[in-house]
């Protein structure tokens, strides 16, 4: 994937594991299996394995080289804290990222449990880091609900949620210790849809509580008929930025 992110919510995609497998109905359209099956068997393609996981060790340094300060989403072509990688590895990643302190990263997953726990023990030394931001994805109530209660366990000093492809109207669901969420509905073909008054709810929830609230888009077959206004207003909200750390030579 290239440096600069088409994704309205960050500005650069790092992606030291390529390839996922689905887990929840949030999975169904996903677009990185989309993209990548798309250059299976393509030799020399950074993607030649299709949506096959891999780690790919030689992405592991690239934060450290990239001088400009960026808000980097990690992984946007996988879930970090897939079964399949190991320990270790997402020690790794997470090493370069607390040295790499100039960015800002956004690390989301639906692998809630495993985030929580490495987060407990060999992933301690950077959940307190501000300019690393911790996120789980909520498209329901059903799989959706319970990520978040297990990140608000995670010891992480920022928490977001992905609500997108939001399935389903959330109800009223416990915000403590969440700082920024994002909503979006599912675009491409035989996106499902998505209502106005879920998201209304969504955003009363997060005025009620100081959340940072940002709305992506409506989505829908050709999302660009839709924009992403919501009630006629955009919503960029974001948690309070770090400051820049001094960038290493
Ligand atoms: S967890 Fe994310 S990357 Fe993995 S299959 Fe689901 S939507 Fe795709």
């Amino acid at each position: 994937m290239s440096i600069q992110s088409e994704i309205e919510w960050t500005d650069a995609t790092w992606n030291p594991v390529r390839g996922c497998t689905k887990i929840s109905p949030g999975c169904k359209h996903c677009y990185a299996e989309t993209f990548a099956e798309r250059f299976r068997g393509v030799k020399g393609h950074p993607y030649e394995l299709g949506f096959d996981l891999r780690t790919v060790p030689s992405k592991l340094e690239e934060p450290l080289r990239w001088k400009k300060r960026k808000l980097i989403f990690v992984n946007s072509m996988s879930d970090l804290f897939h079964e399949s990688v190991p320990d270790e590895y997402i020690q790794k990643v997470a090493e370069v990222m607390v040295a790499a302190n100039w960015h800002t990263y956004q690390v989301l997953t639906k692998r809630s449990g495993r985030l929580r726990d490495l987060l407990a023990s060999r992933l301690k030394f950077a959940g307190s880091h501000g300019h690393i931001w911790w996120g789980v994805s909520v498209e329901d109530q059903e799989y959706g609900l319970p990520r978040i209660e297990h990140l608000r366990q995670a010891g992480a000093s920022i928490r977001f949620l992905s609500i997108e492809p939001l399935l389903e109207d959330l109800g009223t669901f416990d915000l403590s210790g969440i700082d920024w969420v994002i909503v979006g509905g599912e675009s491409g073909p035989g996106a499902r849809p998505m209502k106005k008054d879920w998201v209304l709810s969504i955003q009363r929830q997060c005025r009620r509580n100081h959340v940072a609230f940002f709305f992506k888009q409506w989505g829908g077959v050709q999302k660009s008929k839709h924009g992403r206004l919501l009630n006629g207003k955009t919503y960029d909200e974001m948690p309070i930025m770090p400051k820049p750390a001094l960038m290493q030579a």
